[in-house]
């Protein structure tokens, strides 16, 4: 017996095939257009894994990772973007403080659009950002060295490390406020359109009810290293898109014998992902995404390999993928992650 396929996957090809690829090329040189997050703020995608009580779809990982990979495929600026605001539902949705309350809803759907300020966390003993209690709330001081979405989205949620340890994740408003200035957007070989500044804090105060998670740093060490050991599914997202350019350029079977192997590996990895506890077979999964790495950057290659020279030109699919591709060798990067990526590639 067969389910019927999730009705969001429709939405988000539709979204994919009539708005962002036809646009990916201009959006890639300028800037995210607004109209590109309205269509998908109505189009309940944010809301993907959001609990239904709160008006999200609470789909499967399943659903949410495909989601993840059609839109990376077609617009990787427009998915770096949104894709940030998927860790915000996921802890407001584990959270049993008042801000749940608050922020699920307009985030699950798609009224308010979050982005996040928290990898810095994962630097430690090095604390870019230090949180101290002032006040009855929380002063923020330090600096993040990434925000994504900056003048896109409306919400951040903004990470630190407290003299105790603790990490804290609080709500703010996204725009410059007392204690909390943005630089100029950065120029990137990838992904400029998604509007990544580095925040400056001097003092950013927030009160108790804007806290969303407190917790020892060590324990959520324990549950977010392991996450990024997985596959992301924008890499098998711009992989996929690659071997369409090879087909569209005549070379399908230099396609087909690259779709094997992703196939094989994505299955690999998204079933790891699932496996129920998310600190076991960490070589297996770090092995399968290196693999995932391997496959999209041979992927990525050969469409530009098959464009020729004309693949070069800054309105060529295969050399924005290539470019995107670059950028997810380092999104969400830990040391681990980077020790296995390098030792991998040092065998080859
Ligand atoms: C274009 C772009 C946009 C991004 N947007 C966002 C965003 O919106 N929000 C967000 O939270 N992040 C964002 N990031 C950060 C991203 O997810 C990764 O964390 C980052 O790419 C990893 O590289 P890094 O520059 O932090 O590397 P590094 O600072 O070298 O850190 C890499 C890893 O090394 C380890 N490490 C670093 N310093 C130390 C130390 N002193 N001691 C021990 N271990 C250490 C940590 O495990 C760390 O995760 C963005 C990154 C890029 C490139």
């Amino acid at each position: 017996m067969t389910t019927a396929p999730h009705p969001l996957l429709a939405t988000a090809r539709a979204l994919a095939d009539d708005l962002l690829a036809p646009h990916a090329a201009r959006v890639d040189r300028e800037v995210v257009p607004a109209s590109h997050l309205a269509a998908i703020r109505s189009s309940g995608l944010l809301g993907v894994s959001a609990p239904v009580e709160y008006g999200g779809a609470g789909a499967p990982d399943a659903v949410a990772r495909e989601v993840q990979e059609i839109l990376a495929g077609a617009c990787c600026s427009t998915w770096f973007v949104q894709t940030q605001h998927h860790s915000p539902v996921r802890m407001l949705a584990r959270s049993a403080l008042p801000m749940r309350e608050r922020l699920l809803g307009p985030l699950a759907t798609g009224e308010l659009l979050a982005g996040i300020a928290f990898a810095h966390v994962r630097s430690f003993p090095r604390v870019p950002v230090r949180v101290t209690a002032e006040r009855g709330g929380r002063r923020f001081d330090g600096r993040v060295p990434w925000y994504t979405g900056w003048g896109l989205n409306d919400v951040m949620l903004l990470a630190g490390v407290s003299e105790q340890d603790e990490v804290v994740f609080a709500f703010t408003e996204a725009r410059e406020q007392p204690g909390l200035r943005a630089s100029e957007p950065m120029r990137l070989a990838a992904l400029t359109a998604a509007r990544t500044v580095s925040l400056e804090l001097d003092g950013l105060w927030l009160p108790e009810e804007a806290v969303v998670l407190r917790t020892p740093r060590e324990q959520f060490a324990l549950v977010d290293r392991p996450r990024n050991t997985n596959a992301s599914p924008a890499v098998f997202g711009v992989a996929y898109a690659a071997l369409r350019v090879l087909e569209e350029a005549g070379e399908a079977g230099t396609a087909a014998a690259l779709r094997g192997p992703l196939d094989e590996v994505r299955g690999q990895a998204y079933a790891l992902a699932d496996h129920p506890v998310p600190d076991e077979r960490i070589a297996e999964r770090l092995a399968l995404k290196t693999r995932s790495y391997d496959l999209m950057r041979a992927a990525t290659t050969a469409a530009v390999v098959a464009g020729g020279g004309r693949a070069v030109g800054l309105d060529r699919t295969a050399q924005r993928l290539f470019r995107e591709g670059m950028f997810l060798l380092v999104q969400g990067q830990t040391a681990e992650v980077r020790r296995a990526h390098l030792d991998a590639l040092a065998r080859l």
